[in-house]
């Protein structure tokens, strides 16, 4: 028999999910490129990209037959390029042979068991449970946990087990969507709003008021990193290099080149410009971006040493920049014209 507090999930769900574009007319198509974009981005961020590329590309075939240029392009912005190398070539493979199953998907580069779970329970009704932070936080609060989670790791393989008391084997993919909405909307990390929650009856942390102690993670230690970089403009080119920075994505973006201790002593006339700070991981960066009058000429051999190229910055788009450099030569160009 259905637990009764999922029966009141699910209820829940059914009235007040928000209406988002994927929810609208579902499809498998629509559910594999809403996952693929909620990879390590927020529904604010991607709802515009979201819509642009359905409009660019509508199923799977016109994405498959696009070619990747223009698939990084409509892209571009989103970060983690290789999600959208991905997702084409995901585009590419099930024309020919639907991928349909958790296993399946499973082998197919770029997703992930959230990522698998989610599409095979949503698009095609398999029962596997979808595992976010959203869910382990609601879970941990159901439970009143009071232990501190080492890892997200050993917080996924805790929950597992209480998760399977609440599952719904027949609807899997609307129990998936409503307990990750419910924690996303309702069992907020900050302001639960114990008052609105379809859970309330069940949960202890809500019965012990300890719902902002719960759960607890370990911290990790916050690192300050500078890093001082070369603004070099010629002729309405600027000089990119690979990022020097280690980053989860297999796609190598283009940064301003890093200029290393003695770099800087070489080039005794350079001028900061700008500064900006990007966050990666638990590392802050803050970086320094310097030019060079232009009475000093740049030394080849630091081109070479760097990779760098010049790129036209008419055509910058076309490129994977990293997302700060992105802003960051954006606001420079609109200040100097
Ligand atoms: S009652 Fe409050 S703390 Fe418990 S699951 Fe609902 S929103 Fe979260």
């Amino acid at each position: 028999m259905q637990n009764p507090a999922t029966l009141n999930l699910i209820a829940w769900f059914k009235q007040h999910a928000r209406r988002l574009p994927w929810r609208q007319n579902p499809s498998v198509y629509k559910t594999v490129v809403s996952e693929f974009m909620l990879q390590q981005t927020q529904i604010k961020t991607m709802l515009p990209y979201f819509e642009r590329w359905m409009q660019e590309f509508p199923s799977f075939q016109a994405l498959a037959q696009a070619p990747l240029t223009s698939v990084l392009a409509v892209w571009s912005g989103l970060g983690y390029y290789t999600r959208a190398k991905h997702l084409h070539a995901f585009a590419q493979t099930f024309i020919h042979r639907p991928v349909t199953t958790y296993a399946e998907l499973l082998t197919c580069p770029g997703i992930g068991p959230y990522t698998a779970a989610a599409i095979a329970s949503i698009a095609f009704n398999e029962p596997v449970m979808t595992i976010d932070g959203n869910v382990i936080r609601v879970l941990a609060r159901l439970l009143n946990h009071s232990e501190v989670f080492t890892s997200q790791a050993t917080a996924r393989t805790w929950v597992q087990p209480y998760l399977q008391r609440y599952f719904d084997q027949t609807h899997p993919g609307v129990f998936n969507e409503a307990l990750m909405e419910c924690g996303a909307t309702v069992c907020t990390k900050t302001h639960p709003v114990c008052s609105q929650c379809p859970l309330r009856v069940d949960c202890q942390a809500f019965q012990l008021h300890t719902q902002s102690t719960c759960p607890q993670f370990l911290k990790a230690k916050e690192l300050q990193k500078q890093k001082h970089r070369l603004w070099h403009l010629n002729a309405n080119a600027l000089l990119l290099a690979p990022s020097t920075i280690a980053t989860r994505t297999s796609v190598t973006l283009l940064e301003l080149p890093e200029l290393s201790p003695d770099q800087r002593t070489q080039l005794p006339e350079l001028q900061p410009i700008f500064t900006g700070k990007r966050r990666i991981g638990n590392t802050t960066y803050t970086e320094t971006l310097y030019s060079l009058p232009p009475s000093v000429a740049l030394p080849t051999k630091l081109i070479h040493q760097w990779k760098a190229q010049w790129l036209p910055i008419k055509a910058l788009n076309q490129y994977p920049l990293s997302g700060p450099h992105k802003r960051w030569i954006q606001a420079i160009l609109t200040s100097l014209s």
